[in-house]
């Protein structure tokens, strides 16, 4: 026998996940979690301290004079 209760699906956001931070609702596709707390994205980097790669640009190594 299924419970009904075992079938629920990630994407419908039956589950009520939230970012810790903004409680923004979030898929479990889209949750990161630290310490069994979920984040979005934006605050799972905040976070951990990731800068993206896209970002700091500022020093060009190759500077010419
Ligand atoms: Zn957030």
């Amino acid at each position: 026998m299924v419970h009904p209760e075992m079938c629920l699906e990630p994407e419908t956001e039956q589950m009520g996940i939230r970012c810790t931070s903004c409680e923004k609702r979030l898929t479990f596709g889209k949750a990161l979690v630290i310490d069994e707390r979920y984040y979005c994205w934006e605050h799972y980097l905040e976070v951990t301290g990731i800068t993206p790669a896209t970002e700091g640009r500022e020093n060009d190594p190759r500077t010419l004079e």
